[in-house]
């Protein structure tokens, strides 16, 4: 038992409680490592939307270049650098002025005494465009960033960091990696065939897109974009996916902090503090795609629920194991006592074998010496042999019948018969054997026969098995009474069969166990009273195939009393 019991600890309790314990650990961690994956999560759909936004402004560089492509068709490349301004506005909305520079920096679009955007555009940038000033621009090369040699004058990378705002997303934030250059127009296209410009005047966001045509390489082409038309045709992109739609607001910042457009228009915030953020790129400088929770204590609901149900798995499991455990210690317990009152079993039986057989012999032995003359004590002699046949045969049939019902093969043949009868039958067979012991066996039967179905041979065991026991544990006090009678009860009426000693009882507490297989009260163990354990069990499950029950009361001035009560 001691070695099953350190199997069962070092094999199946110890890993599990270790597992167990490891659980709950990391369930302290769970509320954090949740979070943690939202924020992965919508960090994601902020980078993945910045991605788009800068995607979309690179095909409108392509579309811009198409535009000057197809209006070079139409004319001579500087008619269409002279009248660009007019004729790009005319077919791109997007565009709020164009312009062409020459090789040598002379601007000739849009003309100085245009439109007021033209003659704004052309009083903020004259000196730019004609490389005679360098300006800070926010650049982004299509093959990559320009070493810096190559720019003269250039000052070098200032870095404007952004600090993230402090708040629950904040370090899902990423510091900025804008970067502004300063230096001439030419030195910013460079050889360059096309290419984005985002550069800051007064505070306020300025979107180029310029390109080459391949055919003249003498001119280049612009045109300042439209940033509200910009942003407008942006909105569609903000959208998160479906499934995240309840949970996130995405929103594009301006450089100053501002929504300038949002997927939840009906949504605001403290806009400075987004759950996620992420930068868009070179071309709208500074600009971001943020994230906002619709619905921030829906975050700590769901890492609660999602702790507690953990906790709730861990408490079953635990459950479980205890249960389990304290199963399967019960069930070893068990089998090590059934083993044990099987051992118990043989060397009873072999006991119990024995003691009649011993009283045959003696009897026979007087029989046959012809010692014995009285033709009354050798009538006695002939009851005794067939009283201690009988218990043989009581006590085979038991352990027949016992391994029969084990294996499931036992069947009654049930059939109408006089209860009344059987039982006087059997106390007849067992009077002599009793008488001869000393015994007084005191039968009470009821006037007429009393029906039952039965099986008559199962019956009349059931009777031996009592009056059996009754002998057997009635120690000083030779007195057996056999009662029958009839009963009404809320089953209907009934017959009951009372077998009652003034013996040595059965001890409190274990009324009921003494009908389990094998099981033999310590005291008639100790008492070295032979037995099998098996009379009861087979008597409780003979009455139980009749539909009926035996039980075991307490006589008050002492010793047992077994009722078996049968349908009648
Ligand atoms: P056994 O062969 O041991 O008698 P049983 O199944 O007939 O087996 O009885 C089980 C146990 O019940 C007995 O060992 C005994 O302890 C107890 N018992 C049965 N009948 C009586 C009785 N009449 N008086 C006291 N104890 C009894």
């Amino acid at each position: 038992m001691r070695k099953i019991a350190w199997i069962f600890v070092v094999s199946v309790l110890g890993p599990s409680l270790a597992l167990a314990w490891l659980a709950v650990r990391s369930l302290s961690n769970q509320e954090i490592v949740f979070e943690r994956q939202q924020t992965l999560l919508y960090q994601n759909v902020c980078n993945g939307v910045a991605k788009d936004v800068m995607a979309f402004i690179e095909n409108r560089k392509i579309e811009f270049g198409r535009q000057v492509e197809a209006l070079l068709a139409l004319k001579n490349p500087m008619t269409v650098a002279r009248q660009f301004d007019a004729l790009l506005v005319e077919v791109w909305p997007l565009a709020q002025v164009g312009f062409a520079v020459t090789a040598d920096g002379e601007v000739v679009s849009p003309s100085l005494f245009g439109r007021p955007d033209s003659r704004r555009f052309r009083l903020e940038n004259d000196s730019f465009l004609s490389n005679q000033e360098s300006v800070e621009v926010y650049w982004k090369s299509p093959k990559g960033d320009i070493p810096l040699s190559q720019l003269d004058g250039a000052k070098g990378d200032k870095f404007r960091k952004v600090t993230p705002e402090k708040g629950a997303g904040a370090e899902g934030k990423v510091p900025s990696r804008m970067s502004a250059q300063e230096a001439e127009f030419k030195q910013f296209i460079g050889n360059a065939s096309d290419g984005i410009l985002a550069r800051f005047l007064q505070n306020k966001l300025k979107l180029w897109m310029w390109y080459r045509s391949p055919g003249n390489t003498q001119v280049v082409f612009g045109a300042e974009i439209k940033l509200p038309l910009l942003q407008e045709s942006l909105r569609p992109l903000l959208q998160p996916e479906r499934p995240l739609q309840p949970d996130i607001c995405v929103a594009l910042l301006d450089d100053t902090g501002k929504p300038v457009a949002r997927s939840h228009p009906e949504f605001t915030a403290d806009w400075k503090r987004p759950f996620v953020a992420a930068e868009i790129g070179e071309a709208l400088p500074h600009w971001e795609v943020a994230g906002y929770l619709l619905n921030p204590t829906r975050l700590t609901h769901s890492a609660r629920t999602l702790t507690l149900t953990l906790g709730l798995l861990v408490c079953v499991l635990w459950l479980a194991i205890g249960v389990g455990g304290s199963l399967l210690v019960a069930d070893l317990r068990r089998q090590l006592r059934l083993t044990r009152q099987k051992t118990d079993f043989v060397s009873n039986v072999s006991h119990e074998l024995k003691t009649p057989l011993t009283s045959i012999r003696m009897f026979s032995e007087l029989l046959a010496d012809g010692r014995v003359t009285d033709p009354g004590k050798q009538r006695t002699y002939l009851q005794v042999f067939a009283g201690e046949t009988a218990l043989l045969t009581l006590l085979i049939n038991n352990v027949l019948d016992f391994s029969r019902m084990e294996r499931g093969e036992k069947q009654y043949r049930l059939e109408p018969c006089d209860i009344g009868q059987i039982a006087r039958e059997v106390a007849e067979t067992a009077r002599p054997h009793l008488e001869a012991r000393g015994f007084h066996l005191i039968a009470e039967w009821p006037d007429g026969p009393v029906h039952v179905r039965a099986d008559r041979d199962a019956l009349a065991q059931v009777i031996l098995n009592l009056l059996s026991n009754a002998e057997k544990y009635s120690g000083e006090s030779k007195e057996i009474r056999l009662q029958l009678r009839r009963a009404r009860g809320v089953g209907g009426e009934s017959v009951e069969l009372r077998v009652l000693d003034r013996g040595i009882g059965v001890p409190a507490g274990l009324e009921e166990r003494i009908f389990e297989q094998f099981y033999r009260a310590d005291d008639s163990l100790s008492s070295g009273i032979p037995g099998s354990g098996l009379g009861l069990t087979l008597a409780r499950q003979i009455a139980r195939s009749h539909g009926g029950e035996i039980h075991f009361e307490r006589r008050s001035e002492g010793g047992s009393c077994f009722i078996l009560r049968l349908p009648i």
